[in-house]
């Protein structure tokens, strides 16, 4: 395919990608919510690099949202998004209505993520974790086989997803791909767009504190670093909603540097709220 193929319908794609796979092709799927930026393109990038074929979803889905203003909110910017896609090969818009994605014989069962869902993000956004996981779960039954490739800028998303390929028991390889900042240092985002100049700038206390935390590991334990992290932050003027420090499987609290830990945060710019995270 020399130019990108739009595809709306669920049942077509099913018969497209079963057609690819009869042909022993390997499909590569890249879930996202559009407004599309150099994150979102270079896990695009990967998938096509190691797969024949990729998925690209564009579905704003709104089960993952606790607050119907930041649904309306979330930025829609299809026309360009198009343009950014339009000369890729070997790759498939999937474009679906509501309907496709929730049909009336859904058969999705929320699974238990015991305490993941009820720390940072799950803590902050309830139900958002089951509103992810349905729309993936539904994703995946749909796509079927194949490699999926999601970012380390969601990082209790990744881990969720993780948890929930053997639990459904999907034919299904999950990939982690880095996070892409701009060179200021802010993470892409789909939700900068939403941020002026002069917000950009305040937003960068996010990765300053995130470098903090990294460079200060070798000489504080994570709690104490937990607390000095936080009054960092403070030397900026956005508003935190968390900072924590966790153990990068079980997202348990750190108490020490025995296993690799991440510090995640949250924090609002004016109504813009925003997440990033480092590996320690
Ligand atoms: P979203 O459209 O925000 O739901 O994101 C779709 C996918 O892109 C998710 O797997 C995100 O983790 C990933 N993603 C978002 N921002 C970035 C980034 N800055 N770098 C790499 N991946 C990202």
């Amino acid at each position: 395919m020399s130019e990108i193929k739009i595809v709306s319908s669920a049942k077509e794609l099913e018969a497209l990608l079963n057609k690819f796979r009869n042909q022993q092709c390997s499909i590569g799927f890249v879930p996202t919510m559009g407004a599309l930026h150099a994150g979102h393109l270079s896990l695009l990038t990967t998938a096509l690099s190691q797969n024949d074929f990729a998925v690209i979803s564009i579905f704003v889905n709104p089960t993952q949202f606790n607050s119907n203003e930041d649904l309306a909110k979330y930025p829609r910017t299809l026309e360009s998004d198009l343009l950014l896609l339009s000369n890729k090969q070997n790759c498939i818009l999937f474009l679906p209505e509501i309907a496709e994605v929730y049909p009336s014989n859904d058969c999705f069962v929320p699974m238990d993520f015991s305490r993941f869902d009820s720390i940072m993000e799950g803590k902050y956004r309830p139900g958002h974790f089951n509103g992810v996981v349905h729309v993936v779960h539904n994703f995946f039954k749909i796509i079927g086989e194949c490699k999926a490739y999601f970012g380390m800028k969601d990082f209790q998303q990744l881990a969720i997803i993780k948890k929930m390929v053997p639990h459904y028991n999907f034919p299904i390889e999950i990939i982690a791909c880095p996070t892409l900042r701009e060179a200021s240092g802010l993470a892409m985002s789909s939700r900068n767009a939403r941020l002026n100049k002069k917000e950009q700038e305040s937003a960068l206390i996010i990765y300053e504190t995130l470098l903090f935390v990294a460079g200060n590991k070798l000489i504080m334990n994570p709690p104490s670093l937990t607390i000095a992290a936080k009054e960092f932050f403070k030397s900026g003027d956005l508003e935190l909603e968390y900072l924590e420090i966790v153990d990068e499987k079980t997202l348990e609290t750190a108490e020490d540097w025995r296993t690799p830990k991440v510090c995640c945060i949250a924090a609002h710019c004016n109504n813009v709220r925003l997440i990033d995270n480092i590996l320690l």
